[in-house]
């Protein structure tokens, strides 16, 4: 039965010639019970430090872990009823994929024809029925992996966890195992929790998203309110592709009014927001997909260095005058060459503020809301 994950201010230090390395750095989550939520982050930021914490293969330095009412902190992988795959395939060779699949049920001494009918649904599930008496070595990548995660899978866990465990598959494989993957969330009463550093994977298959920066919480929420709500640069930047464009601009007030300029461009600003922040400098973030060649209440001049065809859309990684990068994803700019000056628009409700220190201080629809100007 799917079990909320708890985390408590979990630490994780590791020593290493002599001197402590924080891996995992007060983290403190709730992961909801039978969701499917996804860990990601760039190399080394604590991922599969999180994971093996919530399977019990690391044990915290401190803080506390606990699987619905239960602490868990303590208790061994075993006790747990959770089931981990990981990135590299791990099947005995010397046994055919139906073993492979049944062998824990074999330790848990799991009678012989309840095995037979839970390999059965699970090769199923995973589209390997033809397979099972095949040896691990006769099998491609793609099916060796859907081999193990049939393993998780007949143990009918309370959590799953999985490290990257598509990393080493080509993409077309990637996608099919994406789906699986999905399917077989939807059949367990697990609650799943996915490692990746592939951003496109995270927001595709995710209920819930754990973005980390440096072994730190950096947001955990749906992956719409990452891409539409970031609570920083960083989650801006590390979310969504090509990533958001960040254009400098000074907090200025004009003729009593509180405005962003940049070069090229002035968008209104809140007093609630800046009234305190004349003459600092913010970043402008307006994610790619959000510039236009056709509308827009307010224009940037791009200068077209690259066109890129992505099926339907085409990329076009650009400059400001200025020399700021700038990329604009869009249906119609397939013409465009290497050279050519475009005039693209966007909407101040579109846009994300970042202080000096990276930190959202406001979204778009926030910019307009208090006008200084009130009536006496
Ligand atoms: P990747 O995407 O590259 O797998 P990750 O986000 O999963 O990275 P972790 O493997 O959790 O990151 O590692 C987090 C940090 O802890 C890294 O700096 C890593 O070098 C360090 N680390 C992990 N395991 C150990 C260990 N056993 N001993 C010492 N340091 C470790």
């Amino acid at each position: 039965m799917a079990r909320t994950i708890q985390l408590d201010s979990v630490n994780k230090e590791y020593q290493s010639t002599g001197t402590a390395h924080v891996a995992v750095d007060d983290l403190s989550l709730t992961i909801p019970e039978g969701s499917f939520t996804t860990l990601v982050g760039p190399s080394g930021c604590g991922k599969t430090t999180t994971l093996r914490m919530i399977a019990g293969l690391e044990t915290p330095t401190s803080g506390r872990i606990s699987f619905g009412d239960e602490e868990v902190t303590d208790q061994s992988p075993q006790d747990r009823n959770c089931a981990m795959v990981f990135q590299s395939i791990a099947l005995y060779p010397h046994m055919t994929v139906s073993e492979n699949i049944g062998y824990g049920l074999r330790v848990q001494g799991v009678p012989k024809d309840e095995r037979t009918r839970r390999i059965k649904e699970a090769a199923e599930t995973l589209q390997i029925t033809e397979q099972l008496e095949k040896m691990p070595s006769e099998l491609s990548g793609g099916q060796q992996q859907r081999v193990a995660l049939g393993s998780a899978f007949v143990q009918d866990p309370d959590v799953l966890l999985l490290d990257e465990p598509m990393s080493d598959l080509d993409a077309k494989l990637k996608a099919e195992l994406r789906v699986e993957v999905q399917r077989l969330h939807q059949e367990l009463d697990a609650t799943v929790v996915y490692v990746t550093h592939d951003q496109t994977e995270a927001m595709t298959m995710s209920d819930h998203i754990i973005l980390l920066n440096n072994g730190r919480l950096e947001q955990f929420a749906p992956p719409g309110e990452l891409f539409d709500r970031p609570v920083s640069e960083y989650v801006a930047r590390f979310i969504g592709t090509p990533s958001t464009n960040l254009l400098t601009a000074t907090v200025a007030e004009r003729d009593g009014e509180y405005v962003l300029a940049g070069e090229g461009y002035t968008i209104p600003a809140s007093a609630d927001h800046f009234a305190t922040r004349v003459g600092d400098s913010v970043t402008v973030g307006i994610r790619p997909q959000y510039l236009s060649s056709e509308s827009g209440e307010h224009q940037l001049t791009v200068i077209a260095e690259v066109v890129e065809q992505l099926g339907t859309e085409f990329v076009v990684h650009g400059r400001t005058p200025d020399g700021d990068n700038i990329d604009v994803v869009s249906p119609t700019l397939g013409d465009v060459g290497q050279g050519d000056e475009l005039t693209i628009g966007f909407d101040v409700d579109d846009v994300f503020v970042f202080d000096s220190d990276g930190q959202t201080i406001c979204y778009g629809d926030e910019l307009t809301t208090d006008p200084i100007h009130q009536s006496p």
